[in-house]
């Protein structure tokens, strides 16, 4: 078989120590992404808090941008927006799983951002239309490096912020969550059957802001390496 062209390698993202002296990295299959998982953020948006499912979305993996980088202010929109993130790794298949197991699935957590393209996603909104415009763009789904689950620990009450030209904007509890990460990983193994490298972000607290050309992103979980993001000029 002769391939017409190359494709970019999968996109992989660095996890801290599972290997002593070994620098091992993640690669990532699939990006989910919950909507609306903490009270005071659903508010901020005009949406009625319930808890009657998750909301699910996705991002293809060409959204991936490692922490560090500077990206170009991205195309399509005049209101691109930030949303700090626990991001949860998948590291065993999980496929109907009830929450009191989903753990298991875990290989570990990281700082993310949900970059969001709000004026697209608004107007998909209004229209009853998909999000995927608003959602899923290159260097739309930024992710710091990965820590063993077991290095952290429970995630219980974990401080989560956002600090935007070093002023702070979003400042929560990963206990805020109206969906704790055992009943999002069973809830989507309802929907699709999980394997490694499948990666869930987990849903912002309030506080998400616009961002504009200059910005510096600074994001931060307690015991995780934080996220970092600059925004250059337009293309
Ligand atoms: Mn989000």
């Amino acid at each position: 078989m002769t391939l017409l062209f190359d494709l970019p390698a999968v996109p992989t993202v660095p996890v801290l120590g599972p290997i002593p002296g070994v620098e091992a990295r993640y690669p990532v299959r699939r990006i989910f992404c919950v909507g609306r998982n903490y009270a005071a953020h659903a508010l901020e948006l005009g949406n009625a808090v319930d808890r009657e499912a998750p909301i699910w979305f996705n991002k293809a993996p060409a959204a991936l941008c490692l922490s560090g980088e500077t990206i170009a202010y991205p195309p399509g929109t005049a209101n691109c927006h930030y949303e700090m993130e626990l991001v949860v790794a998948i590291g065993a298949p999980a496929f109907r799983v009830a929450p009191e197991n989903a753990m298991a699935a875990v290989y570990g957590y990281a700082c993310g951002l949900d970059m969001t393209r709000r004026d697209l996603q608004n107007a998909a909104k209004a229209k009853g239309y998909p999000w995927d415009t608003g959602k899923d763009f290159e260097n739309g789904a930024v992710m710091a490096a990965i820590t063993p689950a077991d290095q952290l620990g429970a995630v219980a009450g974990q401080r989560i912020t956002l600090a935007q030209n070093g002023a702070t904007k979003q400042d929560g509890t990963l206990s805020d969550m109206i969906w704790s990460i055992p009943e999002l990983i069973a809830d989507l193994s309802r929907l699709y059957h999980l394997e490694p490298g499948d990666l869930i972000y987990t849903g912002t607290p309030a506080g998400v802001g616009a961002v504009a050309s200059g910005d510096v992103l600074e994001g931060t979980i307690d015991g995780l390496t934080p996220v970092r993001l600059e925004i250059g000029a337009a293309e």
